[in-house]
């Protein structure tokens, strides 16, 4: 029996094909240069024929790349062994020497296959190799967040009323080019002492509003995993504190960290939330899904803090499709960081501008889930701040004047008491 629909009926759904055309319309341009941006699932070929190059320098076998000890033991750090594996021109040897000498840097073998030599912007080299522009920063400063100022206690940072930082570790796969705490990465690799530990826990002890601890670094995934069981039980046991939360890039810069043994620890101590920075779709490979899958399965929540950084993520498309990438392996955006006044990486510090045109290009264009807040950290530890595009318009008792994600200008009635 053909179906029978109404004159009415058929009004309606004609109506409804045309506003569907118009939405199809909204995201066609996007779908036109999302086929170009680059991956890191569409160049898992890629990246498979650089880690063999890797692994033939290292006569090195499949099972030690899956080691994290092994990868952490040659993280590369110096010109030659790197120009022994990739060919450089002399003028990059030059510079990665000279901004060497007054800036550290290392590299898991993991995150060097991400790179890719033949493109002179890719963001993975930008993020991981020194850049003559580090030397030529004379405005930054070393601790634009006052960290300093709000130290209560050995290795805490307080700079809110119910939470805090724990800073375990300078210890990171890859020390970033752009990190926040460049001036506590040194020249070599510390643990905070088992005292300052100590102290630190004292100090939540002795505070019952802390509800929420979040022990970071440096990268908190390379304490041990005997020091990661211990630290996390003493934190699970204090009874106010409510939720612990880990800073972590390991999934993206040395993503074999997520082990079998790593999560069995974890797993113990619900509830654990995990913030990693995964910066460019290129970064969401095959194995850190793998290790985001670990994750999940020991029911921690993961989520996903980026960094605005010139260069490498500053284009609407590039960050919706990390944000897309990121969903589909169960991270959730949380946050788009403003990079930050430190010296040494203000080379990337984009306008506030690109950072709202990427927010006005994600409400409405594409799942709330894959939009994360927009943030600029307040200067000497003020705190996050929240960036929006404008979607209030004016507000009085009456009414309301909104912008909708289209651009449609609206006005809504406001309910307040009557005089
Ligand atoms: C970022 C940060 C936190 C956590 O902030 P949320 O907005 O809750 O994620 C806590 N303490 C300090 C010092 C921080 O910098």
């Amino acid at each position: 029996m053909a179906l029978e629909f109404t004159d009415r009926e058929n009004e309606l759904r004609k109506h409804s094909l045309q506003r569907a055309d118009e939405l199809k319309k909204h995201i066609e341009p996007y779908l036109e240069k999302s086929k170009n941006i680059k991956t890191g699932f569409n160049q898992a070929d890629f990246y498979e024929t650089q880690k063999q190059q890797i692994l033939r320098y290292f006569n090195a076998t499949q099972e030690n790349w899956e080691d994290w000890h092994w990868q952490i033991k040659h993280r590369i750090s110096d010109v030659d062994t790197l120009s022994s594996i990739f060919a450089l021109t002399e003028e990059q040897k030059q510079e990665i020497l000279k901004v060497g000498e007054t800036y550290r840097w290392a590299v898991s073998p993991y995150y060097l296959s991400l790179m890719d030599f033949s493109d002179s912007n890719d963001p993975i080299i930008l993020q991981g190799l020194p850049n003559i522009a580090e030397l030529q920063d004379e405005e930054g400063e070393e601790d634009p967040m006052g960290e300093a100022y709000t130290s209560p206690a050995p290795c805490i940072t307080r700079r809110y009323p119910d939470r805090l930082i724990i800073n375990v570790t300078n210890i990171c796969g890859m020390y970033c080019r752009h990190c926040q705490r460049r001036r506590n990465i040194g020249e070599t690799d510390v643990h905070r002492k088992k005292e300052d530990l100590q102290a630190a826990l004292d100090y939540i002890r002795a505070n019952p509003e802390i509800r929420d601890v979040l022990v970071t670094g440096g990268d908190a995934l390379f304490l041990s995993d005997n020091t990661l069981d211990w630290l996390l039980g003493e934190i699970h046991n204090i009874p106010h504190v409510e939720i612990k939360r880990i800073g972590t890039r390991a999934p993206v810069t040395l993503p074999m960290r997520v082990t079998d043994n790593l999560i069995k620890i974890l797993a113990k101590y619900p509830p654990i939330y995990l913030n990693t920075q995964f910066n460019h779709p290129k970064e969401v490979t095959p194995e850190a899904k793998k290790a985001a899958d670990r994750l999940v399965s020991a029911g921690v929540i993961l989520g996903n803090q980026a960094v605005l950084l010139k260069g490498v993520n500053n284009d609407p498309d590039v960050m919706k499709k990390l944000n897309h990438e990121l969903l589909k392996i169960r991270v959730r955006p949380y946050y788009i960081f403003h990079a930050k006044n430190v010296k040494g990486t203000r080379h990337f510090i984009p306008s506030i501008q690109e950072g709202l045109a990427i927010m006005e290009q994600l409400r409405g264009y594409t799942s709330g889930l894959a939009i994360p807040s927009y943030i600029i950290n307040a200067p000497k530890g003020g705190g996050k701040t929240p960036i929006l595009p404008q979607y209030l318009v004016s507000l009085d008792n009456e009414k309301a004047v909104l912008r909708t994600w289209e651009g449609k200008v609206v006005h809504y009635d406001n309910h307040t008491e009557s005089e």
